[in-house]
């Protein structure tokens, strides 16, 4: 059986993930406090209910602890957002994934016992940079303090070469995951593999190794 969710504060960021969630035909119950917000939402997911979150009764009314993932989307209200996160986690509910609004809001909802925290105006903003600072990036995603997996646009520096020439993994300390050539995904590459160019590295590695190729990329075209 697929997974249930249900996201608790439906502004852009909750709204986004509750809509993207119902078009991949997934089980979801949406709940605001704002009766406009669950107006507008009603048409597009499973159920969609006035509620306030910082009220245990009328969490419990709604059988919140029989979804498999709880979405805490609530940004400005950082009270509201605590409170909603330990009511949820006394009932016992199984996975919550709180939104965070700055590094200290995250801290405190890891320590009463969120799953998982994001930060997406923080991430979205480093993605945005990589992108920014970079013209051979396309995206970033970070996978811890150090660790990270980038987009690159293959230029001077990879045409024409094979995995093995470049050598990337002795030279830079990264591995090549990927290589996106037009519209065909090539997800094993193989050390004879050449690179034409345009094509596209997905390479995951520490930030530091990761920044040097980015610069040597940049630097020979
Ligand atoms: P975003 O940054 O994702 O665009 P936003 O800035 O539009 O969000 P926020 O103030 O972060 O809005 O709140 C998100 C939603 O959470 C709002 O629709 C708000 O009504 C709802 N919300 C806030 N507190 C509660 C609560 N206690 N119970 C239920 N919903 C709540």
């Amino acid at each position: 059986m697929s997974k249930t969710f249900a996201i608790i504060g439906l502004g852009r960021f909750g709204g986004s993930v509750a809509k993207t969630l119902s078009s991949m035909g997934y089980e979801v119950l949406a709940v605001d406090r704002n009766p406009q917000r669950v107006q507008d939402i009603s048409q597009i997911v499973t159920h969609a209910i006035e509620a306030d979150s910082t009220d245990e009764n009328a969490l419990k009314a709604l059988g919140i602890r029989n979804f498999d993932v709880i979405v805490v989307a609530i940004g400005d209200d950082i009270q509201a957002s605590i409170m909603t996160t330990l009511i949820l986690k006394e009932m016992g509910v199984n996975k919550i994934v709180v939104k965070a609004q700055s590094e200290l809001h995250g801290k405190v909802l890891y320590k009463i016992g969120a799953d998982r925290v994001v930060f997406p105006e923080r991430d979205m903003g480093i993605r945005v940079v990589h992108n920014l600072i970079s013209p051979n990036i396309l995206d970033y995603v970070e996978l811890s303090k150090d660790y990270s997996i980038v987009e690159i646009i293959a230029r001077d520096f990879f045409h024409g070469k094979t995995l093995q020439e470049l050598d990337i993994r002795a030279r830079f300390g990264c591995n090549v995951m990927a290589i996106k050539s037009g519209e065909k995904f090539n997800i094993a590459p193989a050390s004879t593999d050449i690179i034409h160019e345009g094509d596209m590295l997905v390479v995951i590695g520490h930030n530091d190794d990761l920044k040097k190729l980015q610069q040597k990329a940049d630097r020979d075209g």
